[in-house]
């Protein structure tokens, strides 16, 4: 059976002494349901360090927000997967504002997953389009694409655990989640391509992750969708209170579906 996962994404909020208290605040809280959920943190990468070192006996995992596609060389600014290997469990490709906002390519986001892959690393690939291209009905035709050039030359057998995130574009930091009908219809579409970019087998096993302004108030009802194993969060994984009621509903999701 698929395990659920749910992310944290921090973006870049909080300094390094606020990211330290807040994750040292929302580890008790959250260790609880760690037996039922994955949960990741993913803080900016200058804290990623310390917070990992916080987390060192807890079962709460961490994850980069982004990392390149070479272990080591010329490329100022940028963190290589090698750097995370062996105490960095996530790391995030893909997210929509890399793709936007900082020009991240599907052909380097290709190469990035590789090298995460090649490092050990288990990946979150963040897919998703854009409120002009679901207008146009466009939304199968994008995904696909992203999701198919991203896993390009991936062997099924790889042993990293690749987790995907379904984000619509529209609907992330704007308040305007998708239904929960909208999101479990792509994630069967994403399931059908993994078959066929990895194996039945493993399309089977890889948790697809609903993004997009998720809130303790529509966690429950996306989360009684049949092809939605998680969750990766945003702003609301920046206020401890909600981000912990929504790994909470996520883990009653469990004892839901098999009671
Ligand atoms: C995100 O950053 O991936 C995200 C989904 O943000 P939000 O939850 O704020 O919409």
């Amino acid at each position: 059976m698929r395990r659920l996962l749910v992310a944290g994404n921090w973006k870049m909020h909080f300094t390094v002494p606020e990211g330290m208290r807040f994750a040292e605040e929302i580890r008790p809280a959250l260790e609880p349901y760690a037996g039922a959920v994955d949960i990741v943190l993913l803080p900016p990468a200058l804290m990623l360090w310390e917070i990992a070192g916080l987390l060192r006996n807890s079962p709460i995992r961490v994850g980069a927000q982004n990392a390149g596609w070479e272990d080591e060389g010329p490329f100022t600014g940028e963190i290589s997967p090698r750097m995370l290997a062996g105490w960095c469990d996530d790391v995030l490709i893909g997210h929509s504002e890399r793709r936007q906002l900082f020009g991240e390519t599907d052909e380097q986001l290709n190469r990035k997953l590789t090298a995460a892959l090649r490092n050990g690393l288990d990946v979150i690939l963040a897919v998703g389009e854009t409120l002009e291209e679901n207008e146009a009905s466009r939304t199968e035709e994008v995904v696909t694409r992203q999701l198919t050039a991203a896993l390009y030359g991936v062997a099924p057998a790889v042993p990293s655990r690749i987790a995907i995130a379904y984000e619509p574009v529209w609907a992330i930091g704007t308040g305007r989640a998708a239904t929960p009908e909208h999101a479990n219809q792509v994630m069967r579409m994403i399931r059908r391509l993994l078959a066929k970019a990895l194996s039945p087998t493993r399309a089977n096993d890889t948790p697809i992750l609903y993004g997009g302004s998720v809130t303790p108030g529509n966690i429950g009802s996306l989360m009684e969708q049949p092809e939605i194993d998680g969750t990766l969060v945003g702003g609301a994984s920046l206020k401890a209170d909600q981000f912990v009621r929504i790994v909470e509903a996520t883990a009653a999701s469990v004892v839901a579906s098999q009671g």
